[in-house]
């Protein structure tokens, strides 16, 4: 990690205090470019939207995979203020993104925030095997 990069670990975390001071959980992210160009910034807006997937890193991933071309994403680092949850880790990993810079791990973030975590939804399948395949069938070739 350089100091370049602590620098913009500080501004995802400037992006939390903004959060938070706007009634919404602290959490702030930004996507750089190769060159250290800001590209977007984001925090976090689950309770001003009323939406569960409005974290920065989520959305930042969204933005990237819309407005920039393959190796544009891939030449881009996303520093955010906590380490990225398990749903936005899928996003980023479609989006691709080249690299993320975190601040606190979600390990620190446990011991900061009781509780934590969310109950495991049970799911039930394979089934249903030759008429669920149909529609997929050829779409991939
Ligand atoms: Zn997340």
């Amino acid at each position: 990690m350089t100091p370049q990069d602590e620098d913009f670990l500080r501004r995802a975390i400037e992006l939390a205090v903004k959060a938070r001071a706007s009634g919404d959980a602290p959490f702030g992210s930004l996507l750089v470019g190769p060159d250290g160009d800001v590209l977007a910034e984001e925090h976090n807006t689950v309770t001003s939207d009323g939406d569960i997937s409005a974290h920065p890193e989520l959305k930042l991933a969204r933005w990237a995979a819309r407005e920039l071309d393959p190796p544009t994403a891939a030449a881009t680092t996303m520093y955010t203020s906590c380490q990225p949850c398990d749903m936005c880790r899928g996003g980023i990993e479609r989006s691709g993104l080249g690299r993320v810079v975190y601040a606190l791990s979600n390990e620190q973030l446990s011991t900061l925030k009781p509780g934590g975590g969310w109950p495991q939804v049970p799911q039930e399948g394979p089934a249903l095997f030759d008429e669920a395949r149909t529609p997929i069938e050829g779409f991939y070739h």
